[in-house]
């Protein structure tokens, strides 16, 4: 039996007091952008920006970890999703994200962690499908984690909260709690 809870609120996911680490759907650079990016940066302050020159360029899939600066979190965690119909496979390439990043929290010995709906926005991935990928990458992983117990989905409208809740409740691994 899993010990890792998983949800779906509404809300910014610059502004998740109670988690230990929000996760920046990023572009390859890691520099402040529009959407996510754009939020993250702005709340975390150009300190992130610069401690991200190091770590960039990322490749679709990867996920990367700094701190949170001004965020009210320990870390931000950056994944550069894929571009639907450009970063093929694109199925494939957003579950890495999802898994590479809860790895990453895992082995940071963090508890909570807190996802946007990468690649839905600019990057153009349907919202249904990114929403069954990211909930099996989350259902696939839960074995291997230690640490993490609290993983939350923030969405930005109440249609996007019912469409990633509803995939939750298909994926049976999740679907009861
Ligand atoms: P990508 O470039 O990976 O597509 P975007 O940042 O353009 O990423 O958008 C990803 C998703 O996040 C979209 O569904 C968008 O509506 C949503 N979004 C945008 N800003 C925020 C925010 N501050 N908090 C949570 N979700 C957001």
């Amino acid at each position: 039996m899993t010990k890792v809870k998983v949800e779906c609120v509404k809300g910014n996911i610059a502004a998740q007091q109670d988690m230990d680490v929000v996760v920046n759907a990023a572009n390859a650079e890691l520099l402040p952008g529009s959407g996510v990016a754009g939020a993250i940066h702005s709340a975390a302050g150009p300190g992130l920006a610069e401690e991200c020159r190091a770590l960039a360029p990322i490749r679709p899939g990867q996920a990367v970890i700094s701190s949170a600066h001004n965020l009210p979190n320990q870390h931000v965690i950056h994944c550069l999703g894929p571009v639907y119909g450009v970063d093929e496979p694109s199925d494939r390439l957003l579950a890495d994200c999802f898994r590479n990043a809860l790895y990453l929290a895992d082995q940071n010995g963090l508890s909570s962690i807190a996802f946007p709906a990468i690649s839905t926005g600019v990057f153009g991935f349907p919202l249904r499908d990114a929403a069954a990928v990211a909930m099996k990458a989350v259902a696939d992983s839960l074995t291997e984690l230690n640490s993490v117990r609290l993983v939350r989905f923030v969405l930005f409208s109440d249609q996007d909260l019912s469409v990633f809740d509803e995939a939750r409740k298909l994926e049976s691994d999740l679907s009861g709690q």
